[in-house]
């Protein structure tokens, strides 16, 4: 047995009383400062390791490509796509950057707010980014949140989704893709923050700062709220993309009313005129701040978008030119019971009508389809000569639809 100063670090050659602790293996001891150095190896190796499978993964994809990769998926919102393109691409850049050194420039995280009506696309967009990176997706509804220790929904339990879609592959969650729906809900009702507590406005905006910001939160594996027993798991959400989403009802007569302010004195030339038809457009963080969102929060989402109200045109095209879009979806369906199904343009121009009429927009493109097609998808499979073709013709639709009510329409 070699005596207390003959043993030595078998890496740097240091005497054992010159180190806090050497560590004895089988034939080598190792002193603290060499396991610190080699530790710092090792997490070095591990992440360029990382950032190198990261940037296999998204190599291929430049904004351009991922713009028109949306373009196949979702119809319009061109600036919105160009938007999001451009700050999912930031983001993946800033995954495949190797840990960064003090002296580099850090690119920070870039999470999304969407304004726009419901049933635009928000979601969708959201959804076809996620399938494209082939990255974890959940989808949380801000409505149900509540400030901790009230009745609802903790705000970590985005993250119990998250989880759960990940397979609880917290290293695949945590270069996820969340969206948030109707963030608009927990904006602040009144003006004055400190008369009462809101239960479910500004206090939950607080509790989404760090989820938001990037840092470890400690999320109830099966979501809802938090126990004292239960066993929590720890996610950093430095690298997960927020994207949030609401339809801001009235916020045009905020921006409307910051636009006039703002041209007195000013005066406006009039190549500067206010499109007024479109005034989402000149949507800015302080209109954001108007309808009641905070400003720390609004901070955390440095990148803010709009989508466009559908019109008649947008509609149609929903209908049959997207990947998914439902009429391919009807027509392979009866492909599948070899029919060839078709549709009359009168009859897509009529289901275009309803939804607008109804104010449906283009969630109630598949509920009217649908009223039409279910007497046809039941009965057919089952006839005995089945015939080759099948024509929805528009007085075929129009029967159909007379037998459904609007509410009904609504409500699906
Ligand atoms: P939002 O999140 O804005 O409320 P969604 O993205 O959930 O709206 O849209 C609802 C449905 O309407 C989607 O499933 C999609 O089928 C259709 N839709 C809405 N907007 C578009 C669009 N711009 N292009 C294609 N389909 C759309």
């Amino acid at each position: 047995m070699p005596d207390k100063e003959t043993i030595k670090c078998s890496f740097c050659g240091k005497n054992k009383q010159d180190t806090n602790v050497l560590i004895a293996g089988i034939n080598a001891h190792i002193c603290d400062s060499c396991i610190d150095q080699a530790i710092g190896i090792v997490e070095a190796e591990k992440s360029s390791k990382d950032s190198s499978e990261l940037s296999e993964q998204f190599k291929l994809l430049k904004p351009k490509e991922i713009k028109n990769h949306l373009d196949k998926h979702v119809i319009g919102q061109d600036s919105a796509k160009k938007v999001l393109a451009v700050a999912v691409y930031n983001h993946y850049k800033r995954l495949m950057q190797p840990k960064k050194k003090e002296e580099e420039v850090e690119i920070e995280k870039s999470n999304i707010i969407m304004v726009g009506e419901t049933g635009t696309g928000k979601t969708l967009l959201a959804r076809t980014i996620a399938k494209m990176l082939n990255v974890p997706f959940c989808i949380a509804d801000a409505t149900v949140l509540t400030e901790a220790g009230y009745v609802g929904e903790d705000v970590e339990s985005i993250l119990s989704r998250l989880l759960q879609v990940a397979d609880y592959d917290v290293k695949a969650a945590e270069r996820g893709i969340v969206f948030i729906d109707e963030i608009d809900k927990i904006a602040r009702k009144n003006d004055n923050p400190s008369i009462t507590r809101d239960v479910s406005g500004e206090g939950v905006q607080q509790a989404m700062l760090k989820l938001l910001e990037g840092s470890i939160v400690n999320v109830p594996p099966q979501g809802g709220r938090k126990h004292p027993d239960q066993k929590m798991i720890a996610v950093n959400t430095a690298n997960i993309l927020f994207i949030c989403g609401g339809a801001f009802d009235g916020i045009d007569r905020k921006i409307g009313s910051r636009l006039n302010t703002q041209s007195i004195g000013y005066k406006k030339s009039s190549d500067e005129s206010i499109d007024k038809k479109d005034i989402l457009q000149y949507i800015a963080p302080q209109d954001l701040k108007s309808f009641g969102l905070i400003p720390e929060l609004i901070g955390r989402m440095p990148i803010l978008t709009y989508l466009k109200p559908l019109d008649k045109k947008a509609l149609r095209a929903i209908l049959t030119e997207p990947k998914n879009a439902i009429i391919k979806q009807y027509k392979k369906l009866f492909e599948m019971d070899e029919i060839i199904l078709s549709f009359d343009d009168k009859t897509l121009d009529l289901i275009v009508d309803k939804a607008i009429e109804y104010k449906l927009g283009a969630r109630g493109l598949r509920s009217i389809c649908e009223a039409i097609m279910l007497d046809a998808m039941f009965d057919i499979p089952s006839k005995e000569n089945k015939e080759e073709y099948f024509k929805i013709t528009l007085a075929y639709a129009q029967e159909k639809l007379k037998k459904v009510s609007v509410k009904k329409l609504k409500a699906a």
